[in-house]
């Protein structure tokens, strides 16, 4: 029972978790309808997955020794007994789809893109969420080293039309069931000897993976690294000839990259490139996305054997970019009108012009239910629109309506019949 003194619960988002509010949404309509229209353009098609998957597609393709799978994996078991989990990245969703629907049969390469949360349990920090936005781009049944370039092609232009332009590509190959089992082995015999000097988690990667070594952060770790030769000196001809056309490309492109011996990327399924993109402005930032070719997960994943490459950009800090860079240039809602009405014939007269507004694209918001100048002016000012017609009592009869520049505060007086037109020569210059 409620009692006087009981304290009311204060609900909040789950940890790691926000809303996306008003106000916020155009920084990602921004990120999306770039990175869509670019996508477009590059022959790339929409793709929806649910977000919950058979949890088993994300431990035999992503892979039972990652982080993602091992700690961070939301899992629940269904009424019906199905072990489901909250997908935590898109490709293996995309790969079930494009077997489950025979896209193997189409024309190939089939290209796809996706957009949508994410879901990992992951420590929260600045960045690091536990739902997370992603937008990936994936080429299926391509194993030519072209098909690297265009994606990380189609990333950088994305990336530069939305002015993150301060920014490199960091790459490396890390070989295939060929080559890779062998460096592996090398790495094993290097460190055994060095063991007690590794973290607790590389002790154990050791054993499972001891390619992650390569990435861990801990000091000790990249100390014994120092004197390590790199993998790209041991890959076998076809991955040191895959590589080395994919530099080619990206020096044909001036696409910048660093070549990062220690890059390998947390998944399991990567085959040859993977990369990652930086932006160059703060040091210590982020991986604004990341991505490779998995040559093998069509087959992992019960497929016929499919080569292919894709990327996810993490949308949750390409937003952050955005608004780092771009403070003021999102003042006004540039193709949006405020409507002020006062009194009941004003009113009235609105609901008939909503029509021409919607013929004529022009965006309109109004608080209809207001009925005082002051209090509709101030949503105005809220809703940041560049101009606000007001229509009065007076106005409906003399058969005009006042234009106010909320900028400037200036208001004309212009005949009802000609608001439109007059409305979409001063837009067309907003734009
Ligand atoms: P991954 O394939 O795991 O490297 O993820 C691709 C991109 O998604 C990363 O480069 C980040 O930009 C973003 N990302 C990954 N995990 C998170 C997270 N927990 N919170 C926010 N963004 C993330």
């Amino acid at each position: 029972m409620e009692g006087k003194n009981s304290k009311k619960k204060v609900y909040t988002a789950p940890k790691g978790m926000h809303d996306i509010l008003p106000d916020e949404q155009v920084w990602w309509d921004r990120f999306y309808n770039k990175a869509k229209d670019v996508s477009d353009f590059y022959g790339f098609k929409k793709i929806d997955t649910p977000l919950l998957e058979d949890a088993d597609i994300f431990i035999r393709g992503t892979g039972l020794g990652t982080d993602i799978v091992e700690k961070e994996m939301y899992t629940l078991k269904t009424k019906g007994g199905d072990f489901l989990a909250l997908r935590p990245e898109g490709t293996p969703s995309v790969i079930r789809s494009y077997i489950e629907n025979g896209m193997f049969n189409w024309p190939q390469p089939v290209k796809l893109f996706y957009y949508g949360p994410m879901f990992r349990y992951d420590k929260p920090q600045a960045g690091r969420y536990r739902q997370l936005f992603q937008f990936g781009l994936e080429m299926i049944g391509e194993e030519n080293a072209a098909a690297d370039a265009e994606i990380i092609q189609a990333v950088w232009l994305i990336l530069n039309e939305l002015g993150i332009k301060n920014i490199h590509i960091e790459l490396n190959s890390i070989g295939c069931p060929d080559c890779r089992p062998a460096y592996k082995k090398f790495l094993k015999t290097f460190y055994r000897t060095k063991a007690s000097k590794l973290c607790s988690d590389c002790k154990r990667r050791l054993k499972i993976n001891p390619l992650r070594i390569l990435d861990c952060k801990n000091e000790s770790c990249i100390a014994l690294r120092e004197n390590l030769p790199p993998l790209f000196d041991k890959l076998c001809e076809e991955c040191r000839g895959h590589f080395e056309h994919l530099l080619e490309y990206l020096d044909e492109m001036q696409i910048p990259y660093n070549l990062n011996p220690n890059l390998v990327r947390g998944l399991d399924y990567y085959t040859k490139t993977v990369f990652e993109v930086w932006s160059n402005d703060d040091a210590g930032s982020l991986a604004l996305g990341g991505g490779g070719r998995y040559d093998g997960l069509v087959g992992i994943l019960g497929g016929p054997k499919k080569p292919a490459v894709g990327f996810a950009f993490g949308v949750d800090r390409i937003v952050y970019q955005l608004k780092l860079r771009n403070k003021k240039t999102e003042t006004y809602h540039k193709n949006k009108v405020y409507l002020v009405q006062l009194g009941e014939s004003a009113k009235k007269q609105i609901f008939g012009l909503l029509e021409e507004f919607r013929k004529n694209n022009i965006s309109v918001e109004s608080s209809l239910g207001r009925d005082s100048l002051r209090s509709q002016l101030k949503n105005a000012d809220h809703s940041r629109v560049k101009y606000c017609l007001i229509l009065g009592q007076r106005e409906v009869i003399d058969g005009t309506v006042i234009l106010r520049d909320m900028e400037s505060g200036l208001q004309e007086t212009i005949p009802i019949d000609k608001i439109i037109l007059e409305l979409k020569e001063r837009l067309k210059k907003e734009n």
